[in-house]
């Protein structure tokens, strides 16, 4: 199945991995070419030189050099004599040191006698001196030239002896233009073997993208198969993977909010519907229509409420919602709270009491704090099943309030505990009745936001127990004189 958007050829990996590989070989391969050569023609030039300075040493034993001038002193019946001098002779010149030339091969002029200024200048620096020179059909000459002179340093005469380096250039130029041809041939077989290697590396990224590319919002339960190989790859499917189910997690949570926000919200638009159409076709007094509109403004009510709250949330979770705090009584709040309470724990058969000291003064956002307070309660209400109790705990810990909500409840299992601040999160068992899953996450993110903690710990059937701790934050020196501690039963 082809994926969304083809991918551009030079853009593709594959061909940013061969093309790697293609310059990767070519500075290698242009690199050894060029350290190789350079190798080969000092070998070859120090073998000539070497070979020069040799014969140099036999030319003065050949040289004899008085006030007549050089003359070439060997034994011209001796064959073996005959043949030396006659190669050392090959290439030759001797010069007086003003440059005039004496003497010379038959093959010198062709290479070119060194200019007087030339001659002047080695003899002046007293040093052997090499240069390459080319006859007149191209060949190159290796000429080391110097000083020679008589025993005493009497006479002196400019010298120059040379041999062909014809073989050697030829042996370099070959080794240039064989080795410099291959390489253009290894850096195509380069490029294709990359081109290979990274498409059977890449493939199972395709086939890894191509299954990524089956799971839509609709089967989001797939999952891309590990291939086993425990390498890069697998981590990537395996991250994607759970990925894919935290998603799916999420959608089912926002599939259920749906459902159960249409539920909530359909049962008392149902109610308040046909309590309006009785009342149209039935009631006859004024009382029976009022107590009608009574019973419907309840319901509107119930519904108000749920649609508060979801704003509310999505207000806290774009970050819209701004604490507004200011310094707030926590002992009296939660007096105010208990007492509100009381009326709904009664009407349970819950027993509901408070632990709190005479004051203890915060810097919170009223409003939410008494909705965390409130959400706590009524959840610890909710929970706890006839004959049970409630005991709200306040205290002051350093810099710290410390409240605690605990029940004698229906408790929350430990599969359950980690997701109950999570939202929409509802214990599956709950009553449906009872509540969206959403009070908790507000009590988390009214916490967060006030920069506390929040802390549960639940038994089955025994009961929950909420700990809540916020900064105290700048407030005003305590009152001096302590109130009297009200305690609620
Ligand atoms: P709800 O509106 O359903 O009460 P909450 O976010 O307030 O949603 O709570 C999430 C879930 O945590 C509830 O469905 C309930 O099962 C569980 N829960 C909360 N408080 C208590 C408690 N005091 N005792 C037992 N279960 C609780």
């Amino acid at each position: 199945m082809p994926l969304g958007k083809p991918l551009r050829f030079w853009r593709s990996l594959r061909f940013r991995l061969a093309l790697s590989y293609v310059v990767f070989f070519s500075i290698l391969l242009v690199s050894l070419g060029v350290v190789f050569r350079e190798v080969l023609k000092n070998t070859l030039d120090a073998q000539a030189t070497g070979v020069l300075n040799e014969e140099w040493g036999a030319v003065k034993g050949y040289l004899r050099i008085d006030k007549n001038g050089p003359e070439w002193f060997y034994d011209s019946a001796d064959p073996d004599d005959n043949y030396f001098v006659e190669r050392l002779r090959r290439v030759y010149l001797l010069a007086d040191i003003e440059g005039h030339p004496l003497q010379w091969s038959t093959s010198y002029p062709s290479i070119g006698f060194e200019s007087p200024a030339e001659i002047k200048a080695i003899v002046a620096s007293g040093k052997p001196n090499f240069r390459i020179r080319t006859g007149d059909r191209g060949e190159p000459f290796l000429i080391r030239s110097g000083l020679v002179w008589d025993e005493r340093h009497r006479y002196r005469y400019f010298l120059a002896i040379g041999q062909s380096i014809a073989q050697s250039s030829r042996v370099l130029h070959d080794f240039t233009w064989q080795y410099f041809s291959i390489v253009p041939v290894v850096i195509v077989l380069s490029g294709l073997l990359g081109w290979f290697l990274a498409g059977r590396a890449l493939s199972p990224v395709n086939s890894v993208a191509e299954a990524a590319q089956r799971i839509t919002h609709s089967s989001l339960n797939m999952k891309i198969p590990l291939r086993g190989a425990g390498d890069e790859l697998d981590r990537l499917i395996e991250a994607f993977n759970r990925m894919i189910a935290r998603l799916s997690f999420s959608f089912e949570q926002i599939r259920q909010f749906s459902t159960d926000v249409s539920h909530e919200l359909r049962t008392p638009l149902t109610v308040v519907r046909g309590q309006l159409e009785v009342a149209l076709f039935t009631a006859k007094t004024t009382e029976q229509y009022r107590d009608a509109m009574v019973n419907a403004l309840e319901d509107v009510e119930r519904l108000s409420n749920i649609v508060r709250a979801l704003l509310l949330l999505s207000q806290s979770e774009t970050g819209q919602l701004v604490l507004q705090k200011t310094e707030i009584d926590m002992a009296d709040l939660l007096r105010d709270r208990i007492e509100e309470f009381q009326i709904p724990a009664e009407a349970q058969g819950v027993t509901l009491s408070a632990e709190l000291p005479a004051s203890l003064p915060i810097m919170a956002d009223r409003v939410q704090i008494e909705r965390l307070v409130s959400n706590l309660l009524s959840n610890a209400i909710k929970y706890t099943p006839a004959g049970g109790s409630v005991i709200a705990t306040l205290s002051s810990e350093g810099q710290e309030a410390r409240l605690s909500v605990a029940d004698t409840g229906v408790g929350i299992s430990p599969d359950h505990l980690p997701h109950i601040f999570d939202r929409f999160y509802r214990v599956p068992s709950s009553d449906p009745e009872k509540g969206l899953g959403l009070g908790l996450s507000f009590v988390a993110w009214i916490v967060k936001a006030h920069g506390g903690t929040i802390d549960v710990v639940s038994e089955l059937n025994r009961g929950t127990r909420f700990v809540v701790t916020l900064p105290v934050g700048e407030v005003a020196p305590a009152s001096p004189e302590p109130r009297e501690v009200p305690s609620y039963q």
